[in-house]
């Protein structure tokens, strides 16, 4: 049997799950299920940052250019302080298409979401997409995965499924995941970051008579107003339309919620108390929210994990490596898990579990120090970013005044260009398909009997 025969069953059709499925459709693969808990691909009104280490993967897929022809590129950042609005840093991004071979630009998800889901329908005969049917149980890791499949729709009943290989790319509170830490009796949890977001999109219709945020809204820019423990990360999404906001500030919302709770009807006056002594143009971008409209989301991450791969099942995305926003790397990350995947499954030897299993470990070989350094690197800079009075709110300062001098690196690390170099400059696709043999050779089977 060759590798494309293989039943691949995915967990999931976010931005992991669709790469996942869409890279293995294009490498061949025949048989690919994804079972998607939500009726639809549920598009949320947010936007996100299309990096080049992401641009790379999908123009490999086919997909760039559709998504890219709805994104604004970004040529310039500008950090600011909240309060007063005076800029702390400004840094020029025009040169990382010439460096990296794509431009950064940001785009609404729906946009992402969708370029993905036409490239897999252009697989119809590959890819069968099961929507509004969560999978409610992993029965099996292996020698062939098993799953309980419980439709939505009362009127059908849940039945079990098997596939050769199973791909839990089920989000921060993945299913998938634990199961497998319950079978290999591990011991790892979701962490509270303490940190809540807003999300909010103003299309440039609301704003006719600002000629400031109008301004915005044609730029090239992305800007961050900083405060103590608080920021907003702004940019124009879908072709300079829409300006799209995205708030961090510490949860006091869901603090006493449980950990099923994830979003949340926000109160339009409690997001303006958290950012009452930002500037006036902040207050009134906020202002601009509808009352009963203010979305607010819990940032949760997840302590790394010794494994992503149990036998025949492998996670993907959030699944394993939720991040804070602060890098905009999450997505990115989810897409280079898809695009790793089909490289070391199109590679296999033979398609035998044991086979499969190392294959899989291959794929972890290749992401998973690097998923969690930029995991760590965002965590590190949002503690830069909300600093409040004091010695080290000091040393930060004297960096983005070095900075306007013309040295030194930028505490927002998201565009400081030795980070961008580590993320930008990285070719998954590439490295898996270099490195394969030699950490095919070198995978050890653990736990297989
Ligand atoms: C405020 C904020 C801003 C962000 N900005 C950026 C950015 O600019 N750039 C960037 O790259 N990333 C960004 N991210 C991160 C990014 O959104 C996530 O990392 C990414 O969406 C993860 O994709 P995923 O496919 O792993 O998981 P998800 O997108 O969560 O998808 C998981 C899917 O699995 C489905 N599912 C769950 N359980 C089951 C089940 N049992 N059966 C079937 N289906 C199931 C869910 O319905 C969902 O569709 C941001 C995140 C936040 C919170």
């Amino acid at each position: 049997m060759a590798p494309q025969d293989l039943k691949v069953a995915i967990l999931g059709a976010g931005m992991g799950g669709l790469t996942s499925a869409l890279a293995l459709a294009e490498k061949g693969f025949k048989h690919i299920d994804v079972y998607e808990h939500a009726s639809d691909l549920g598009f949320v009104g947010a936007g996100i940052q299309l990096a080049p280490n992401m641009a790379r993967v999908l123009d490999h897929l086919g997909v760039w250019r559709g998504i890219e022809a709805e994104a604004v590129n970004i040529e310039e950042t500008s950090v600011r302080a909240g309060a007063a609005d005076t800029e702390l840093a400004h840094v020029d991004l025009r040169y990382i298409e010439s460096t990296y071979g794509y431009k950064h630009m940001v785009g609404h998800r729906s946009s992402l979401a969708n370029g993905l889901y036409q490239g897999c329908l252009k697989h119809a005969d590959r890819i069968t997409f099961h929507f509004a049917t969560p999978v409610s149980e992993v029965t099996s890791f292996g020698p062939r995965p098993a799953f309980t499949v419980t439709p939505r729709d009362p009127s059908k009943k849940p039945y079990t499924e098997t596939a050769d290989v199973l791909l839990g790319a089920d989000g921060i509170k993945s299913l998938v995941r634990v199961a497998m830490l319950s079978e290999l009796n591990i011991h790892s949890a979701v962490k509270d970051t303490q940190q809540a977001a807003y999300r909010i999109m103003i299309h440039k219709d609301q704003a006719s008579d600002d000629a400031e945020l109008l301004s915005l809204i044609a730029s090239n820019k992305v800007v961050r107003w900083i405060g103590e423990k608080r920021h907003i990360i702004a940019y124009p999404v879908s072709n300079n339309t829409i300006y799209n906001l995205s708030t961090t500030q510490p949860d006091s919302n869901f603090a006493a919620a449980t950990n099923a709770t994830y979003t949340t009807k926000g109160s339009k006056s409690a997001m303006l108390g958290v950012f009452a002594d930002f500037c006036p143009l902040v207050q009134r971008m906020l202002n601009y929210v509808p009352e009963g409209e203010v979305c607010e989301w819990k940032l949760r991450v997840h302590e790394p994990l010794p494994t992503w791969v149990h036998r025949s099942v492998a996670l993907v995305g959030d699944a394993c490596h939720p991040t804070l926003p602060h890098l905009a790397q999450g997505a990115a990350q989810a897409i280079e898990d898809g695009a790793v995947l089909a490289v070391v499954l199109s590679r296999l030897p033979s398609t035998d579990p044991e086979s499969i299993h190392k294959a899989l470990k291959v794929y972890e070989k290749v992401r998973k120090d690097r998923a969690y350094a930029l995991v760590e690197l965002a965590a590190a800079s949002g503690r830069a970013l909300h600093l409040g009075d004091g010695a080290a709110k000091e040393e930060r300062d004297k960096q983005f005044a070095a900075l306007k001098a013309g040295k030194g690196p930028v505490p927002d690390k998201w565009a400081d260009a030795d980070v961008q170099k580590e993320i930008y400059g990285f070719d998954c696709i590439k490295e898996a398909e270099t490195r394969f043999e030699e950490y095919f050779a070198s995978a050890r089977v653990t736990k297989l009997a």
